[in-house]
């Protein structure tokens, strides 16, 4: 199918972005495309007009250091994987981000897109969630920040006003008793998760002090939950809270079952990753 008609601008400063945004009512941003350009293809988006971000200066930065490591709009998933500092800041970058699409699809989608587009059966908006990100935002009325909690409203819905750009995501770094792991059961590797688990754990002396699991493709949204008074029973403790749903991918009783399967496992990794960082 093709896309119904719409307007093209390509700013070529952020202000200009803005305004058109402010002005232009149905505008949406375009960032690498790898999700709304298939949306206007099959005519499930018809914006009257698309602001393409790709002009801008200064967006595809992607800086790491003790703190955490920021990711700029126009960086590409494909750098972000390849940034061995983003790594070595926060390991569940490249966890997550190695599971992402195929590399054609990474070397043009952004990070921050991916996080702005909300889709829950997407790695990077559940890692921004469980490591308790954030997403800094402007607009024609100043800029804010918006941490991950705050941001997913609904499926493929961020709660970013519709003349917003994201300019950049933080994620935390992984703190020094920290430990982190990740795994996913898809169709093929690059496919969309069946369903994806990441663990984030806190460890004192060898001892876990906190354990939160996130889960890609089980809810509607990103969704994180707290284990650290369940080690026994992660699975059940996430089961208790989460209603996987049924789709044409997968029943709901799979997905529990992959929910079982995968949470001790991963919930074990990210111990051992904390372990062996601490000797
Ligand atoms: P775009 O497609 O340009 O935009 C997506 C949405 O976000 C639009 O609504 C746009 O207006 C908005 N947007 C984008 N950037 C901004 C911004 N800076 N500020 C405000 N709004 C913005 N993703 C996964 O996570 N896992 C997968 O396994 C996976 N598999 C894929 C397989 C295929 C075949 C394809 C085509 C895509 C797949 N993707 C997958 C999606 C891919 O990761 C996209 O790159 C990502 O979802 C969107 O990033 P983008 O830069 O392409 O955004």
């Amino acid at each position: 199918m093709k896309p119904a008609p719409f307007a093209y601008l390509r700013p070529s400063t952020l202000e200009e972005a803005l305004a058109a945004l402010a002005d232009t009512q149905g505008a949406k941003v375009l960032a690498g495309g790898q999700s709304l350009v298939p949306l206007l293809s099959m005519r499930l988006a018809a914006p009257s007009t698309l602001v393409d971000i790709n002009g801008l200066p200064d967006l595809d930065g992607i800086a790491a250091d003790a703190a955490g490591v920021r990711i700029g709009a126009l960086a590409r998933h494909a750098d972000v994987l390849a940034s061995a500092e983003a790594s070595a800041s926060q390991p569940l970058i490249g966890m997550a981000l190695s599971h992402v699409a195929h590399p054609t699809i990474r070397n043009r989608g952004t990070t921050v897109g991916s996080i702005v587009h909300a889709d829950a059966a997407a790695e990077m908006p559940m890692v921004l969630r469980l490591l308790d990100g954030t997403v800094d935002v402007a607009s024609v009325r100043g800029r804010r920040t918006v941490p991950a909690a705050d941001l997913f409203a609904g499926p493929l819905e961020s709660t970013l006003a519709h003349d917003e750009v994201a300019v950049e995501a933080f994620f935390p770094a992984l703190a020094p008793g920290g430990g982190v792991a990740f795994s996913e059961v898809a169709r093929r590797h690059g496919d969309y998760a069946l369903v994806g688990v990441a663990a984030l754990v806190d460890t004192e002396g060898g001892e876990v002090t906190r354990a939160r699991i996130g889960f890609v493709s089980v809810s509607d949204v990103p969704t994180v939950v707290d284990v650290s008074d369940a080690l026994d029973d992660p699975a059940g403790a996430a089961l208790a809270e989460l209603e996987p749903a049924d789709d044409i991918h997968a029943t709901a009783a799979y997905r529990a079952h992959l929910v079982k399967v995968l949470t001790p496992r991963v919930l074990a990794d990210a111990i051992h990753h904390a372990r062996e960082r601490t000797g």
